[in-house]
C-alpha cells in the first residue's frame, strides 16, 4: 500500500490496523565530499549525542515508573568512541553538538567527555539537555571543561505538579541547578517545557513571567508519540499556536526567528529579558528545514527522531574500520533521510524506541 492509496482501512475491534511503513528510496547517490546533504538538499549540521539511556527522573510522558531495561555498559559507546565519531561528523560539517540522554549528567565523568569534544574544535557549539537535578555540582566543572550552555527540562512551576509529572519531588533542586548553571556562565539558559492537555496547559503564561524574571528562554514542546508507555493521544497535544496567543495577550510578543532553531521564537515587545519559543513537532512539523542528526548511546545513527531504521556505527567502530568506511555509512544514511515524519498521516508508525532511548 502506498501513502496515497485511498482504499479504506478495514475496521477491526480493539486495534487500529496500520499499513507497514515503507523505507524511503532516494534518487541518485550521496556526494562523496562536502557537507552532509540529503536527497532533498537539506544540509545536516546539528548532532545530538546521547551518552546514556539511564535517567534519574521518570517523567510520565517519557518513561515508566519502574524505568526501562537499561543497556549493559559494554553496549554503550566509550568516551573515546564518541570523540572519534564526533570528530568525523565535525569534519563533515557538523557545527553544533548537543549532549543528551537518558539523563546525561548520570554518566560518570561527563566533564571528561566535554573536554574531549571541546578539544575537537574551539568554535563548535557545545550544549547539553538535562533535567537539571545534578547541575548544582556539575555546572561549574562542565563549564570549565568547555560546555557553552544548557537546556533544562522543567514542565511545571508548581512543586506538586512538577513532582507528579517527573515522579520526583525535585523542583527545588532543579531551580538550584538552573541558578548554578547561570552562575557558571552556561547561558543563555533554555528551558524545555512539554505541554500536555489536562496536565499543565494552564502554565505557559506563568512560564513567560518566569522567563521575564530570570532571562531564561522557555521553549514549549508539543507532546509527541514517543512515550515508552504508549499513552500518547492526539487529544493531549496542546497546539503551539494557542500557547503563543495566550502569552501574547498578557505579554505582547514580537517574532524573533534566528533561522537556526526549529523553534519559532519570540521576544517580549516591552523589551523584558528572556523570550519564548514553540516547537510544533505535531501541529506544524518543521521537517522541511530539519538539520538534525542523532547518535544513540549504543552508537546507532538516526536521521530523524521518528526514523524507523538506524545505521549501526558501533560495529564498524569496534571492528577497527577506518573513517572512510564510517563516512560512507553516514553519508548514505543522511542521503536516505525521508522528506518528513508521518505523525499526521494514517500510515504513521511509532519508532520502537522511546524518547529516552533515542536521545531527545
Ligand atoms: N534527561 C534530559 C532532559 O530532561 O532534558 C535529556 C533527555 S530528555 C528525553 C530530552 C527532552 O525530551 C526533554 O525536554 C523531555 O521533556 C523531552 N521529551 C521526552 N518525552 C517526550 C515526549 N513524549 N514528547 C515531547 N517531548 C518529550
Amino acid at each position: 500500500m502506498t501513502s496515497n492509496d485511498r482504499t479504506p482501512i478495514p475496521l477491526q475491534l480493539g486495534r487500529t490496523p496500520r499499513p507497514a511503513a515503507r523505507p524511503f528510496e532516494p534518487v541518485g547517490e550521496p556526494p562523496r565530499e562536502g557537507r552532509l546533504v540529503d536527497s532533498f538538499g537539506r544540509v545536516a549540521d546539528d548532532l545530538r549525542v546521547s551518552v546514556t539511556d539511564r535517567c534519574n527522573f521518570r517523567c510520565t510522558y517519557c518513561m515508566p515508573a519502574d524505568g526501562l531495561e537499561w543497556l549493559p555498559k559494554s553496549q554503550i559507546l566509550t568516551f573515546e568512541e564518541i570523540e572519534r565519531v564526533v570528530r568525523l561528523f565535525v569534519s563533515l560539517g557538523v557545527r553544533s553538538i548537543k549532549i543528551t540522554g537518558g539523563e546525561p549528567t548520570v554518566r560518570a565523568d561527563l566533564p571528561e567527555l566535554v573536554a574531549k569534544l571541546r578539544g575537537i574544535d574551539p568554535a563548535l557549539e557545545l550544549s547539553m539537555t538535562t533535567n537539571g537535578y545534578l547541575l548544582d555540582r556539575l555546572a561549574k566543572p562542565l563549564a570549565e571543561a568547555g560546555l557553552d550552555r544548557v537546556t533544562v527540562s522543567c514542565d511545571s512551576l508548581q512543586r506538586h505538579r512538577f513532582a507528579e509529572m517527573t515522579r520526583r519531588d525535585a523542583f527545588d533542586q532543579v531551580m538550584t541547578g538552573m541558578r548554578a548553571a547561570h552562575d557558571a556562565g552556561l547561558s543563555p539558559i533554555k528551558i524545555n517545557t512539554v505541554v500536555i492537555g489536562g496536565i499543565n496547559e494552564d502554565e505557559p503564561v506563568a512560564f513567560a513571567a518566569f522567563s521575564r524574571e530570570t532571562g531564561h528562554q522557555v521553549r514549549f514542546i508539543e507532546y509527541m508519540p514517543l512515550d515508552a508507555e504508549q499513552s500518547w493521544e492526539r487529544a493531549k497535544v496542546v497546539p503551539s499556536g494557542g500557547i503563543v496567543q495566550a502569552i501574547d495577550s498578557v505579554y505582547p510578543l514580537v517574532p524573533d526567528g534566528d533561522g537556526v532553531e526549529p523553534a519559532s521564537t519570540y521576544r517580549f515587545a516591552d523589551g523584558a529579558p528572556g523570550g519564548i519559543g514553540v516547537i510544533s513537532s505535531v501541529t506544524e512539523p518543521f521537517c522541511d528545514t530539519c538539520n538534525r542528526l542523532r547518535l544513540t548511546a549504543e552508537g546507532q545513527f538516526r536521521v530523524c527522531l521518528f526514523a524507523l531504521d538506524e545505521t549501526d556505527l558501533r560495529a564498524p567502530l569496534r571492528a577497527g574500520e577506518p573513517d572512510d568506511e564510517l563516512e560512507c555509512l553516514i553519508r548514505g544514511a543522511v542521503w536516505r533521510k525521508w522528506s518528513g515524519h508521518r505523525i499526521n498521516h494514517l500510515d504513521f508508525v511509532r519508532p520502537a524506541k522511546s524518547m529516552s532511548m533515542i536521545g531527545g
